[in-house]
């Protein structure tokens, strides 16, 4: 059992080789010192290194494709900490729950649960939104929107929608 933990944050996090001591150039805090300008390239780094060790394991444990729909919903978002949800895929996850501006996104995923789930910082949000949890669909064969799994096999595969057209011979 383990529990998985990766930040993305729109921070720079680009890190400058220092030849002379071999090894990252520290600021006078002793933190790594950034760039001065930054190109975006951390940024592209940790959403590919976030695909890589955490969605693509996560996707072969639950059997799930990365471009499977999936419901994510929390219960506090932005300043008004209104409760939401919307759907995307779990490839599009990141671009979904990003936000112009300063962020840090904090993602979880306890192997053992089977769970993924990310709670956002932000100007609005500084003590973070609640947890973002995610809930699988399935793709509608008909017309491609996203299904519960029990409906899906109930109806063949289907929305209900398209399942009644169908069946009320509707789409001939
Ligand atoms: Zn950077
Ligand atoms: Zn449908």
């Amino acid at each position: 059992m383990s529990i998985i933990k990766t930040t993305i944050t729109s921070d720079c996090t680009c890190e400058i080789y220092d030849e002379e001591t071999d090894s990252t150039m520290l600021d006078e805090y002793g933190d790594p010192k950034r760039p001065d300008y930054c190109y975006g390239d951390c940024y592209t780094e940790s959403v590919y290194d976030f695909t890589e060790n955490l969605l693509k394991p996560y996707a072969e444990a639950t059997g799930w494709q990365l471009d499977h729909p999936i419901k994510v919903e929390v219960s506090s978002i932005g300043w008004q900490r209104r409760s939401g949800y919307t759907f995307t895929t779990l490839e599009g996850l990141v671009e979904t729950l990003q936000i112009d501006g300063d962020f840090r996104i904090q993602f979880e995923y306890d192997d053992e649960e089977q769970s993924l789930t990310a709670i956002r910082y932000s100007h609005d949000e500084p003590t973070g939104t609640g947890t973002f949890t995610i809930e699988h669909y399935l793709p509608c064969v008909k017309c491609g929107d996203p299904v519960p799994p029990a409906v899906y096999e109930e109806e063949l595969e289907m929305c209900v929608q398209c399942s009644h057209d169908y069946f009320d011979h509707k789409d001939e």
